[in-house]
């Protein structure tokens, strides 16, 4: 059983709490793209977890969670992430976790030249999360980068690091004219953050693919929503890397393999981080009463998001694009206070209405059409079945499920694991 969880939004629709809570009926957690960029938070009995890098899986105990090829890891970033979950009671070993020989290591010149290129657009800049994964995927497509399988051969790698220092000072030194990066000192960054981590690298085709064979349960944990996708999503407002559930068999390391499920996390409203078209944007005093019920402020960066009603344009393009089997709605009690309940129905684009979702300059120009849903204006957090919920509550589920044509399975009330309705 292969089933990938996936986000139908910009991001932070919940993917984590989802797969926290799915993760039980599943022997394997995987992560298969993306790095440290994403921030799944996580609350269950042992406490709240902020996870970046590791799969949401590594919180229970009988779970292996695998860390794919189409990954760029900050080994840096991952060893604090490690140390800290250690130190909230977490086991951390070789046998819970493994990373792909292939997977990319994300250094601190990739870093660098992520903050020296936004710093350099000024008010042009993309909103990155500033972590080096625009630069590491680039280097990667260059062919120009270190894998965790080269930890295994130390001088191999020793000298492949000089040989791409050396083209990388062209650009900081030459490009950017600053100091230059010194091999040394990425040598021993690696000695220190990267070769503690010598012991968990792993073939994830091999080990992936015998476990399917042996019918063990394979759970793809998405790091983005899907408009953040490299080629489907706002580009150039995007991601580096490929979000979407049909990626998920290649970045885990198993391209042979087809999934049987795609669960896409959509949110009861809209929020997006950074810069770019989010059409959907509520400003004012709308936006703000939103963004504090919802604690619309990212995991990763701390940054407030934008926020918005919930976008018919935009998340029914994004369960097509993630080839959606069925959704889990999030966040649905965090609309709880309002009387009318805002949704984005339709776009403007030069007059025209249109309900498909537009790229490039359409994309910029499009004024949201709004449409307002009576709201039940009662705490549900408690509810844990269907019939629970007020009926306007029920209306507003059914409209969204209708207007994805895609069946909504799980219904979340609260960031707990148990506060959700199974359909
Ligand atoms: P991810 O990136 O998709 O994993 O989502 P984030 O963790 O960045 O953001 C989701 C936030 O909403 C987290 O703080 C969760 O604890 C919280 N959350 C998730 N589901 C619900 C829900 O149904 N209700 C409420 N109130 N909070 C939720
Ligand atoms: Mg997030």
């Amino acid at each position: 059983m292969l089933t990938a969880i996936v986000g139908i939004n910009w991001g932070d629709e919940g993917k984590g709490r989802m797969v926290d809570l799915l993760s039980e009926k599943y022997d394997i957690v995987c992560r298969y793209q993306g790095g440290n960029n994403a921030g799944h938070t996580v609350v269950n009995e042992r406490g709240k977890f902020i996870l970046n890098l590791l799969p949401s899986g590594i919180l229970r105990d009988s779970t292996i969670n695998v860390m794919g090829p189409g990954m760029v890891i900050d080994v840096e970033h991952l060893f604090h992430e490690v140390e800290n979950l250690r130190k909230g009671g977490i086991t951390i070993t070789p046998q819970h976790l493994k990373i792909s020989h292939m997977a990319t290591i994300c250094m601190p010149y990739h870093k660098l030249l992520d903050c020296l290129e936004e710093d350099r657009l000024a008010d042009k800049k993309f909103g990155s999360t500033r972590r080096g994964i625009a630069p590491v995927y680039s280097d990667k497509y260059m062919k120009k980068t270190i894998r965790m399988g080269d930890l295994l051969h130390p001088d191999y790698m020793k000298q492949k690091l000089v040989d791409i220092v050396e083209w990388k000072n062209l650009t900081v030194e030459g490009g950017y004219h600053h100091e230059p990066i010194s091999a040394d000192e990425m040598i021993s960054w690696i000695e220190t953050y990267a070769m503690p981590f010598r012991d968990y690298i792993c073939n994830t085709t091999e080990f992936l693919g015998s476990a399917a064979h042996d019918g063990k349960k394979i759970m793809f944990e998405a790091q983005l929503g899907a408009l953040r996708d490299i080629d489907f999503g706002i580009y150039p407002y995007t991601s580096s890397s490929s979000v979407i559930a049909a990626y998920a068999p290649i970045g885990a390391g198993i391209p042979y393999m087809r999934l049987d499920e795609s669960i896409g996390i959509i949110k009861a409203y809209s929020s997006c981080v950074g810069e770019g078209p989010f059409t959907c944007e509520l400003f004012g005093q709308d936006g703000d009463k939103l963004r504090k019920a919802g604690g619309e402020y990212g995991a990763a960066t701390g940054r407030p998001r934008r926020v918005g009603g919930f976008d018919v344009v935009a998340s029914r393009y994004g369960t097509l694009i993630q080839g959606a089997t069925c959704l889990a709605l999030t966040k649905l009690d965090i609309l709880s206070y309002l009387e009318k309940i805002p949704v984005c129905v339709s776009y403007d684009i030069n007059g025209v209405k249109t309900e498909k979702f537009p790229t490039g300059q359409d994309l910029d120009i499009a004024k949201p059409v709004y449409q307002y849903f009576d709201g039940w204006m009662t705490d549900i957090s408690g509810c844990r079945n269907f019939e629970e919920l007020p009926e306007n509550a029920k209306k507003y589920i059914k409209y969204i499920q209708d207007k994805m044509e895609c069946p909504i399975k799980y219904i979340s009330v609260g960031p707990e694991r148990e506060q959700y309705i199974e359909m």
